[in-house]
């Protein structure tokens, strides 16, 4: 395939993967990403100081899918071993069966759910540092989408490049979308003439709430139950985050992290606004400062 000109909007683990991944077959990339604020350089700035109010869940736990892990591994191995390098674990679900199943002998393929946990702001440092010195890529921080470019080609709407909120056109044989699940991109089609998208939405009701722990000698607590139980309308997940090998080794506070993250699905309520405030809601985040945390 000969190179083209690819525009990736939106920069998040998708959006830099898939720029990274088309950069890697030779095609020249721009990624334009709304938040300004540059990429820190270590795991811990990304926790304390990094601003990436694009990404709403972004101080949550993070529980890489299978098959994401399997991807890292054929198409950017360099970018696993940098996830390894900052700490992030990995996880086997298989070993940590619910004590309830009781044929636990191994089966072919089992190795295919092996995958990664971390801190989300964790994976997005990495992602974006690799992406940062990536050759044949750029990542435009602090520039949003506000329109696309296009031309009719008989009776259909062909995307030709984006406007950005400063006016700037940029054209582009590709425009991938990774603006996430609020993504603006069925309203940019419409405003520029194409058809209405179609898109079903349900509001699945749940709140979603994350406590981080770290233990003083560095040690990860023994499991006392699966990754996932479920408490009436709460469901806790109890899984490994990142052990900070960027600190110094002696230090008393390298730490492995362990995250405990908590959904919960109002009862009878269709909308979960109004949890946060109800004595279970606070329960959920009792400590003051996991509040911020919510999603
Ligand atoms: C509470 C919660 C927990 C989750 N936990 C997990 C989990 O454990 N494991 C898992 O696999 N998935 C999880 N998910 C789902 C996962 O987070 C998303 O599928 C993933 O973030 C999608 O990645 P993305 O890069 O496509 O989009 P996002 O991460 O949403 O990134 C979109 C990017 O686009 C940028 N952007 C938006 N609009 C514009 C614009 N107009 N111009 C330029 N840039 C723009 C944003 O700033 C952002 O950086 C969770 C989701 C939620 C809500």
């Amino acid at each position: 395939m000969a190179m083209s000109d690819t525009i990736v909007l939106g920069g998040g683990m998708c959006g830099l993967a898939a720029g990274m991944m088309l950069a890697r077959d030779g095609h020249r990339v721009t990624v334009l990403e709304r938040d300004p604020a540059p990429v820190p350089g270590s795991p811990e700035e990304a926790w304390e100081r990094w601003g990436r109010g694009g990404v709403a869940q972004f101080r949550q736990a993070h529980f890489m899918q299978a098959r994401g892990r399997l991807v890292l591994e054929a198409e950017l191995p360099d970018v696993q071993q940098a996830l390894a390098a900052a700490g992030a674990l990995r996880l086997d679900p298989v070993a940590r069966m619910p004590t309830s199943i009781a044929d636990r002998d191994p089966r072919p393929g089992d190795e295919r759910l092996v995958t990664w946990t971390a801190r989300r702001p964790t994976l997005e440092q990495v992602f974006a540092r690799a992406a940062e010195s990536q050759d044949g890529m750029e990542v435009r921080r602090g520039v949003s989408v506000s329109g696309l470019e296009t031309r009719r080609i008989g009776r259909r709407l062909h995307v030709t490049g984006v406007r950005d909120d400063r006016g700037q056109q940029l054209t582009a044989d590709l425009v991938v979308d990774a603006m996430g699940r609020r993504s603006a991109l069925p309203k940019l089609l419409t405003d520029a003439g194409g058809d209405p998208v179609h898109e079903e939405a349900e509001d699945c009701g749940f709140l979603y709430y994350t406590r981080f722990f770290r233990s003083r000698d560095g040690s990860l607590p023994v499991p006392r139950g699966a990754y996932l139980s479920h408490v009436g309308s709460f469901s806790i997940a109890t899984l490994p985050a990142d052990a900070e090998r960027g600190r110094s080794p002696c230090s008393s506070r390298h730490g492995t992290g362990r995250s405990s993250a908590c959904a919960t699905r109002p009862p009878g309520r269709r909308s979960c606004a109004r949890v946060r405030s109800t004595r279970t809601g606070s329960t959920a985040c009792r400590s003051p400062r996991s509040c911020r945390w919510a999603a």
